[in-house]
């Protein structure tokens, strides 16, 4: 069975890296992409989620960059009006937008309409660049559930993307990353008030997970911890202040995201 990991944080604000086997976590001494092993630390009580009842889950991820893919499903690209690219279209979310499985996305004053997109995320395990799509598979150490949450009036209006995918809580992400997980074709959903709003299988994207890591290491050199979001299905929706999002991908688990308002 593939191993699965979170990131823990205690009441005192220490951060841990556990590996979650049998009902427990176990307290690596490094990310696992980095080699972390298993040290003498242990906490009891903790659901294979990394659900417990001393300390909240946080990203389960330290990455340099986030590479984001564009239009990768072809009903996506379809209901935005678009084609499918001919390459991949990549673009960057910074790290500061990351948040927990346990975490609220702010909806930011800027923008009137906020969106979901619920996708499989990638994590490198070894540092990757200008490799063919052997070589980029065997550089995916897992993969995880994050949310390319969009500023979509933004996107339109500024013509790049950088505001309307970058702000703080924009890309929530986990609640584990299974390792070597098969990700060819697994269902992958996001609720709105428990109403389905996307469906999808990860059969259906234009360009693999393999080849989406060979063309970006292309570009830049992926480290070890590097997230790549693979694109989304259809159904993309808005999100409003009070909402709970449901991100579920088959094989990893799901997560419940409040949405709240910025007050500023
Ligand atoms: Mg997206």
């Amino acid at each position: 069975m593939s191993r699965r990991f979170a990131r823990l944080e205690d009441a005192s604000g220490r951060r841990s890296w556990v590996e979650l086997d049998g009902g427990a976590a176990f307290v690596l001494d490094a990310a696992p992409w980095l080699g972390g092993k298993r040290t003498s630390g242990r906490l009891e009580h903790v659901d294979a989620d990394g659900c417990g009842p001393n300390h909240r889950r946080i990203a389960p991820v330290e990455p340099s960059k986030i590479v984001c893919v564009g239009r990768n499903y072809r009903d996506h690209a379809a209901e935005m009006k678009s084609d499918v690219p001919a390459e991949p279209l990549l673009f960057l979310k910074p790290p500061s937008a990351l948040l927990g499985p346990d975490g609220a996305i702010v909806l930011p004053g800027a923008s009137e309409r906020v969106e979901h997109e619920v996708e499989l995320a990638l994590v490198i395990g070894r540092r990757v660049r200008h490799a063919d799509p052997e070589r980029a598979a065997a550089a995916i150490f897992g993969a995880t559930i994050a949310a390319d949450v969009t500023a979509r009036d933004l996107q339109r209006k500024d013509g790049q993307w950088t505001r309307a995918k970058g702000f703080d809580t924009f890309c929530p992400v986990g609640p584990v990353v299974v390792e070597h997980l098969d990700t060819a074709a697994l269902r992958i959903q996001c609720a709105v008030g428990g109403v389905a709003r996307q469906d999808g299988n990860t059969a259906d994207m234009v360009f693999p997970p393999a080849a989406l890591v060979a063309y970006a290491s292309g570009v830049m050199t992926l480290e070890p911890g590097d997230l790549l979001l693979t694109g989304t299905p259809a159904g993309v929706g808005p999100l409003v202040v009070g909402d709970r999002m449901t991100l579920t991908i088959a094989g990893i688990g799901s997560m419940e995201l409040a949405v709240i308002g910025s007050h500023g």
